[in-house]
């Protein structure tokens, strides 16, 4: 079985499961929030573990607000900066974002458009990456109406890398805030909070190993958070509700495990490259989206155009090779994606995409399996081709 869909999920790591085991067997369970002996041993347990995913990612422990997930800590970043603000009489109420985000950015931005904010939409390339220069020319052009930016740092499809540093030097010089998400960066790449600048960043447990369900905020000034959840005032007052302490430990241990598997990176981008290298000369016909930009070292975005993508992923699936087409969350859409829409690539391309997403931890030998099983599907298929 070939699992080539960690940036829709990541399956437990061995870590976290060896840590859960013994964990579940010892203790402590109880409220960290409690006063008693084993709500105090609890609170040290989620403490000592966010000092490690402070120390990881570069942060200051008061700065990692535990969460549910990458789209809560997007969501209340949007809730922090906008509800504060009135569009119909502040100047600042433009939202700036792009095609190629999620729509955990994209969703939440369309629902305080419709409280009557602005979104301006900054063009992509075709390359799979943000028009920087376009972007400086509008923040330079309109930063006194501008109320919040909100670009990722590396992309869920294409796993192409954005000028989030280029990005953060603008907003710092126009003091806008600046909501990075980072979500697929972090645990495919090295991150650090301090020295990225910028004001927040996100980390979505699942992505990582870690359990479902949990995630981080971060925040450089974190009294500027505004709980979405109010709750009892737990987290500082920046999120409510009882804190999922098992979880946050395996935030922590996914998390710890990084600095050792980013030993692994030159490697899998080599394996990774001659796997695109082998398809395309089986098939020349193969396109490769985001192929010329810097990419994630275990993303690839293929398309044969004529043949459906969900072909491709049902015949791999029958060797059990587990892809998608695009994002898990819009893989029941059989049409171009609004990422793929966003870079200006055409629906014969676009129809015809898989998303093969291995993990750091991942054998480069993988590639190898990955590219005969590949090279077969297309063989078959393309006697069929489907549209
Ligand atoms: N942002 C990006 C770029 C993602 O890829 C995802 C998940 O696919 C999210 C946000 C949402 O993350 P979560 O599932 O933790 O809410």
């Amino acid at each position: 079985m070939i699992y080539a869909d960690y940036n829709g999920s990541a399956p437990l790591s061995r870590e976290v499961k060896d840590y859960l085991f013994k964990r579940l067997e010892k203790g402590p369970f109880a409220n960290p929030n409690a006063i008693h002996y084993l709500g105090s041993k609890t609170l040290m347990g989620m403490e000592n573990a966010r000092a490690v995913c402070a120390k990881i990612l570069g942060a200051d422990v008061p700065q990692i607000i535990f969460t549910s997930g990458a789209t809560e800590g997007i969501t209340t970043v949007f809730h922090s900066i906008l509800s504060g603000l009135n569009p119909a009489r502040d100047q600042k109420k433009t939202i700036v974002t792009c095609g190629l985000e999620h729509s955990a950015v994209i969703n939440t931005a369309a629902f305080y458009k419709s409280q009557g904010f602005n979104v301006h939409c900054n063009p992509v390339q075709e390359n799979g990456i943000v028009d920087f220069v376009a972007l400086k020319k509008y923040l330079e052009a309109y930063h006194t109406e501008v109320a919040l930016v909100a670009i990722m740092a590396a992309n869920n499809e294409t796993g192409v890398i954005q000028p989030y540093k280029e990005i953060n030097e603008v907003c710092q010089k126009y003091s806008l805030p600046y909501l990075c998400d980072t979500t697929q960066f972090i645990g495919k790449t090295e991150f650090n909070f301090k020295e990225s600048n910028v004001d927040y960043a996100v980390c979505s447990g699942h992505k990582l190993g870690a359990m479902t369900g949990t995630g981080i905020l971060l925040a450089k000034d974190p009294t500027t958070i505004k709980p979405l959840i109010i709750g009892g005032g737990q987290e500082h007052g920046h999120r409510g509700g009882t804190q999922h302490y098992l979880g946050n430990e395996t935030l922590a241990v996914a998390l710890n495990s990084l600095p050792e598997l980013f030993k692994h990176v030159p490697e899998l981008v080599r394996a990774r490259i001659a796997f695109e290298k082998k398809v395309k000369a089986a098939h020349p016909e193969v396109v490769i989206l985001g192929e010329a930009a810097e990419r994630l070292a275990t993303t690839t975005y293929i398309s044969y155009p004529g043949i459906h993508g969900q072909a491709v992923q049902i015949e791999l699936e029958s060797n059990d090779i587990f892809v998608t087409t695009s994002s898990a969350c819009s893989d029941n859409m059989p049409v171009t994606s609004k990422v793929l829409r966003a870079m200006g690539v055409s629906d014969d391309v676009g129809r015809g995409v898989v998303r093969i997403s291995l993990c750091l931890g991942s054998n480069p030998e993988t590639y190898a399996e990955l590219a005969t099983h590949l090279i077969k599907a297309y063989d078959k298929l393309k006697k069929v081709k489907s549209y």
